[in-house]
């Protein structure tokens, strides 16, 4: 399957925390012959027709974006919101919206502002809130809003934007890269590997809610009850602003190996084994030490009895706002990292990465 039509149809689709729906139904038309079921929270599951192995590996992704939720509609006809996710103010205003209203469908919505030409002087140098913010859909009352286009308190939100792709530099240009190429990767490395005589089990685990708190994953490592977890994540690029050698998430450098963030710290003998794999396959990657952060390894690695996991990125900038880039020989390349590692897990080594201390890794 083409990995770029993917990652357009999943990207293109909407789904706020809570709201993960439409990711859901993209994934059920692109999974192929991989099996798949659905749980109560929407967190999504998809198997590869293989006979039962002692070992499983989940591979782990969150199916929702950062949007927001309709709080209140005033008296002008404008939609007060609260985040859902990780937002900062100024990234907010003036950018195209959908809120999808009681009856399932989407309207679209200005984030507004005061023009500049009313603003007083102070109203110019106050620092921004998200309280100050109002979506406006083009409506004139509270009753327009209500009964016209059936939004009321509690309607999920996100940024409206349609994927493009630069064919000549391979890079890709949508929203909610974070973490839309995750669930791609998880389709794709389970494509790449069905063929394979694996050692062991290898489910992804399409988690829901990973913005608000990476709750989908607590049920997801859960249900599984996985050995090893590999995390794919729409990472945070840095090359824009960071120097060379500070640089740890560039575009077209390959997977980034996340060593540390908020919500983990990497299984380091997990780590090491993945690295190796890849230089003797010749796949790029780059390692990196984020100071914040965090994905759904921080629930995977802490559920059951304790899972090692590894955390492959595919950098991405601009995450947390309408419009991401990411390249996607970065994606190929974190696919087939994914794959080769999971590849050359024996029994033996399954085992060797679960002790407290191993013999040869
Ligand atoms: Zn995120």
């Amino acid at each position: 399957m083409n990995s770029v039509k993917l990652i357009e149809a999943l990207s293109n689709a909407y789904g706020a925390p809570g709201f993960e729906d439409d990711v859901v139904k993209v994934v059920k038309e692109y999974k192929g012959d991989l099996s798949m079921e659905v749980d109560t929270l929407m967190n999504t599951y998809l198997r590869m027709d293989q006979s039962d192995k002692p070992f499983t590996v989940m591979l782990d992704s969150h199916m929702d974006e950062v949007g927001f939720m309709t709080q209140y509609i005033d008296d002008k006809g404008l939609i007060h919101f609260i985040p859902l996710g990780g937002w900062i103010a100024h990234n907010i205003p003036a950018h195209l919206v959908m809120i999808k209203n009681c009856d399932g469908e989407y309207i679209e919505g200005v984030v507004s502002s005061k023009p500049p030409h009313f603003m007083s002087e102070a109203e110019r140098n106050a620092p921004l809130t998200i309280d100050n913010l109002t979506i406006d859909v083009g409506a004139s009352s509270y009753d327009e809003v209500i009964n016209d286009f059936k939004i009321i308190p509690g309607c999920p939100i996100v940024p409206a934007v349609t994927f493009k792709y630069n064919e000549k530099n391979k890079v890709m240009r949508g929203k909610c890269f974070d973490n839309r190429l995750g669930c791609a990767a998880i389709i794709q490395t389970l494509n790449a590997l069905k063929n394979e005589d694996l050692a062991v089990n290898v489910v992804g685990a399409l988690a829901v809610q990973e913005e608000v708190g990476t709750r989908g994953a607590v049920v997801t490592a859960r249900t599984i009850k996985p050995d090893l977890a590999i995390v794919f994540e729409g990472t945070p690029a840095d090359d824009s602003f960071s120097s060379e050698y500070m640089a740890q998430s560039v575009l077209g450098k390959g997977p980034q190996v996340r060593h540390r963030d908020n919500s983990y710290i990497g299984h380091h003998r997990f780590i090491k084994f993945a690295r190796d794999i890849a230089t003797k396959n010749n796949i790029p990657f780059q390692d990196a030490v984020r100071k914040a952060g965090g994905t759904n390894a921080g629930s995977i690695h802490l559920s059951n009895e304790g899972i090692p996991v590894l955390v492959l990125g595919t950098p991405s900038r601009y995450i947390h706002t309408h419009y991401s880039y990411a390249s996607s020989v970065d994606f190929e390349n974190t696919v087939k990292m994914a794959a080769e590692v999971i590849k050359e897990l024996t029994p033996d080594i399954v085992k060797e990465l679960k002790q407290p201390f191993g013999e040869k890794l």
